[in-house]
């Protein structure tokens, strides 16, 4: 287990007890990471990683790291438009050119369009949300082009809930089934804009710094709410879309030109041991929807092109220090070159689980883009299409 602890905030720890298990269920094993989902990696895919991860250790490793692509229906609107599909899932690993079906793209996984929110978490998100829970950190991202599906993935809706409620809601189940350990979750939710860190939990919490300690990269003076249960948490992520930066007019335009990252930060410790050295397990997961991808070439105005090149900035960082990651090779990364690296430093580097979930149409009029993108997600993680899938 991971011995990394940050002192929580004086307020926490009166709160602290609210979350331990209520009815200890019988014969409940103590594993979370301990699941029955039939769609969950195979073990060449497996993510586990060692059971007690070193966060000094800098060596992270291809395994800790899933990639995968989402394919979205294609709209109404555009069926109506005669738009075509110009890309497509090619089973359950390779995306495919329908203009010429020899460039193809392997990944960890592709979700064909009639994918459900709820199988993408299975396989994408599950293993990260249940390491999390044992002290090991993780990184969720939707990496796109505005409209593609990333707001839909990882905030969803009332009828297909995104991976950010489906994480809350299986934290508090692992709390439930772990009736050994006592839990304490914080959240915190910002938004990096124009290379700007703000606190969407508190207006006041502008331009924030980031700061390092001997444990690691933090936001400097950011709110942390303890929560009870996952209504509460999620009440507090609707709070904080009230405090983007974005205006209400053009919110879908302008909402995309930022990064919003909502972190899940888990302490957890043995249920009645107080013994000097016992470990506390402290984690965090980050659960990231990310500025649109798209290329800012066309930008007219100096405030769309400033936005543009930060964005373009800082997804260029993620790009290449997740490849970095996955490489095999002991490198320097460049984490400092853009905020949203530098914040997730001690998350990505050591034993760290990332999923990288890159959404795309099937749009011809987005073939360009969707291209960027699968290139994107090949750079980030190199996998061959196999022989067997060569057209
Ligand atoms: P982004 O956040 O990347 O800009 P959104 O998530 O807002 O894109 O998606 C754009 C539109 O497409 C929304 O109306 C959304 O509901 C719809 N959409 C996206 N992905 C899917 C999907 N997998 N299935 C059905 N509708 C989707
Ligand atoms: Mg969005």
């Amino acid at each position: 287990m991971a011995t990394r602890h940050r002192k929580p905030a004086p307020r926490a720890s009166q709160h602290h007890h609210h979350l331990q298990q209520q009815q200890p269920q019988s014969g409940s094993p103590t594993s979370t990471a301990t699941t029955t989902s039939s769609s969950r990696l195979t073990p060449e895919m497996s993510l586990e990683g060692p059971a007690s991860p070193r966060m000094d250790d800098d060596q992270p490793t291809k395994e800790n790291v899933t990639v995968t692509v989402r394919f979205r229906p294609l709209s109404p609107r555009e069926i109506r438009q005669g738009e075509e599909v110009a890309w497509y899932a090619d089973g359950d690993t390779v995306v495919r050119s329908e203009q010429n079906p020899n460039v193809g793209y392997a990944y960890d996984r592709v979700f064909a369009p009639t994918t459900t929110t709820r199988q993408v978490y299975d396989v994408a998100a599950q293993h990260v949300v249940s390491g999390a829970m044992e002290g090991i950190f993780g990184t969720i991202f939707a990496y796109g082009v505005t409209s593609s599906g990333k707001t839909h993935t990882m905030h969803g809706d009332q009828r297909s809930p995104g991976i950010i409620p489906l994480a809350v809601k299986d934290a508090f189940s692992i709390i439930q089934e772990t009736p050994d350990r006592e839990f304490l979750l914080r959240v915190s939710y910002l938004e990096i804009y124009n290379e700007v860190v703000n606190d969407l939990l508190n207006p006041a919490g502008q331009s924030l710094r980031i700061r390092e300690d001997p444990q690691g990269t933090f936001v400097e003076g950011i709110k942390e709410e303890v929560v009870l249960s996952p209504a509460h948490a999620l009440s507090l992520i609707a709070a904080g879309e009230e405090h983007r930066h974005v205006g209400s007019t053009n919110f879908n335009l302008l909402s995309s030109r930022s990064h919003t990252i909502f972190t899940l930060t888990i302490e957890s410790s043995s249920y009645g041991e107080s013994s000097e050295g016992e470990a506390v397990t402290f984690s965090q997961l980050h659960l990231i929807d990310l500025a649109g991808s798209e290329s800012s070439r066309a930008e007219t105005t100096g405030v769309r092109r400033k936005e543009g090149s930060y964005i373009n900035k800082s997804l260029l960082t993620l790009g290449t220090v997740i490849s970095k990651l996955t490489d095999g090779k002991a490198t320097h990364i460049p984490f400092r070159d853009s905020k949203l690296t530098r914040l997730l430093q001690s998350s990505l580097s050591g034993q760290g689980r990332v999923s990288l979930i890159c959404t795309v149409t099937p749009a011809s009029s987005n073939s360009e883009e969707t291209h960027n993108t699968l290139k994107f997600a090949h750079r980030a993680k190199r996998i061959e299409v196999q022989a067997s899938q060569n057209k």
